[in-house]
């Protein structure tokens, strides 16, 4: 069995209080395909969805963040397309809210993988060189085979991505797919 984490596909992060813009919103037709392939295949999908307390002085994004994903509000509603897959698949889909960049702190992500005997992950999502990098790295050094969909992750950073993009696959041994094929980058 394999797992896809989506991380982050959410208003806020697409267009909302933290935007990566124009190429988050790019990737939302292949964000749901993606998401509805893996639901339906009845592969481990998992949402990685980011959640704040309103100016929480003892969070560290606090400081380097406009607020964002604020518990209780619509910024953390899925975006687009996305949100009707989830509807539609719900049964199939795990929910799962992150407090920090990579989707294992803080969370039993590893331990949910560990027990369904997953060791292939593939990641899509929002920011490529910020919460898709920290994920990657961690499951690189848990030891995870990673899978990357470059067509299916964004940043607001064009030059952030494409060094992302380099870093998975020369530093973390991931192999980085553009409509499932594997590509250099
Ligand atoms: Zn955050």
């Amino acid at each position: 069995m394999r797992a896809l984490i989506v991380i982050d596909y959410t208003v806020d992060f697409v267009v909302g209080r933290l935007p990566c813009g124009e190429p988050a919103v790019r990737i939302e037709e292949r964000v749901a395909r993606l998401t509805e392939e893996f639901a339906e295949a009845g592969e481990e999908v998992v949402l990685a969805v980011d959640v704040h307390e309103e100016n929480d002085p003892y969070h560290p994004e606090t400081r380097l963040f406009p607020p964002h994903n604020i518990r209780g509000t619509d910024g953390r509603d899925l975006y687009g397309k996305l949100g009707e897959v989830y509807n539609a698949l719900r049964d199939r889909i795990h929910w799962m809210d992150k407090t920090r960049y990579s989707a294992f702190c803080g969370t039993d992500l590893e331990q949910r993988l560990r027990a369904r005997d997953i060791r292939e992950i593939h990641l899509i999502g929002v920011c490529t060189d910020i919460c898709v990098l920290h994920t990657a790295v961690d499951a690189y050094n848990k030891g995870f085979q990673l899978r990357v969909h470059a067509d299916a992750v964004a940043s607001f950073n064009a030059e952030g991505h494409l060094w992302a993009l380099g870093h998975f696959q020369n530093t973390l041994g991931a192999t980085v797919l553009r409509n499932g094929l594997e590509v250099r980058v």
